[in-house]
């Protein structure tokens, strides 16, 4: 019987190293990372299609009028979103997927499907999330203050997640995160068909009394 993979989201402040811990667990545990579209620039080393589609505002914006997206938000001046048809194909073929999104889209996705599992990604201290940003260089100090200052008003939301990640040092968090994933396969709901199954082989037992 196909077993449906499970739909992963992982949040968590800019700089916090979500990027980083997903490319680890795509690599050594074969995820399936869902390439979101956005309206905002490349940074250097990004290509169309591998770590987002760049999309024109227009575009993005037929992509929510032809309901092609799971959800989109509008994040420091740039739309983002999840087209839809990868992530339902994926989860279809019983593959497990991430989504790497923000917090808006993240309670969106919750409603729609209640059964992901949300996942809150944080440095250890806001310090080194101020050096992790700094040290990545990809941003000037302006949009580094904007992304610090969008982190004190995220972290209200972490209490609506399933599971608090704290990313110290990277090769345990992955391995974390790998736990997690895995151990959800065997949450209660997510086994009524071998409840169902096991339930009607006793009968046999019984009738047999
Ligand atoms: P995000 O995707 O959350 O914005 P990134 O994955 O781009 O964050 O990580 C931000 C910076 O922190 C990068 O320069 C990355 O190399 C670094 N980084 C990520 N995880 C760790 C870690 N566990 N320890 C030290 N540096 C890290
Ligand atoms: P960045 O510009 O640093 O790549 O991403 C900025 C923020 O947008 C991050 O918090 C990232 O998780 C989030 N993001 C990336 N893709 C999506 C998406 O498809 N939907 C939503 N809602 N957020 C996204």
């Amino acid at each position: 019987m196909n077993k449906k993979g499970i739909l992963t989201i992982i949040s968590g402040f800019s700089g916090a190293g979500k990027g980083t811990l997903v490319k680890e667990l795509v690599k050594k545990y074969d995820y399936k990372l869902s390439i979101s579209a956005t309206t905002r620039s490349p940074r250097q080393g990004e290509e169309h299609g591998r770590e987002y589609f760049f999309l024109t505002r227009d575009e993005f914006e037929s992509m929510i009028e032809d309901n092609q997206l799971l959800e989109w938000a509008e994040y420091v001046g740039n739309y983002y979103g999840t087209p839809k048809a990868y992530v339902e194909e994926q989860l279809e073929l019983g593959s497990h997927v991430i989504l790497e999104i923000e917090i808006q889209g993240a309670l969106k996705v919750k409603e729609q499907c209640p059964d992901a599992l949300l996942l809150f990604v944080t440095p250890p201290s806001a310090q080194v999330l101020k050096e992790r940003l700094i040290g990545r260089g990809t941003e000037n100090m302006d949009t580094i203050n904007k992304r610090l200052s969008r982190a004190c008003e995220e972290a209200l939301y972490m209490p609506d997640y399933d599971y608090i990640i704290v990313n110290d040092e990277l090769s345990e968090c992955v391995e974390e995160t790998n736990a997690i994933i895995e151990n959800e396969r065997n949450r209660t709901e997510r086994r009524q068909d071998f409840i169902q199954l096991i339930t009607e082989e006793l009968k046999v037992f019984q009738e047999g009394e």
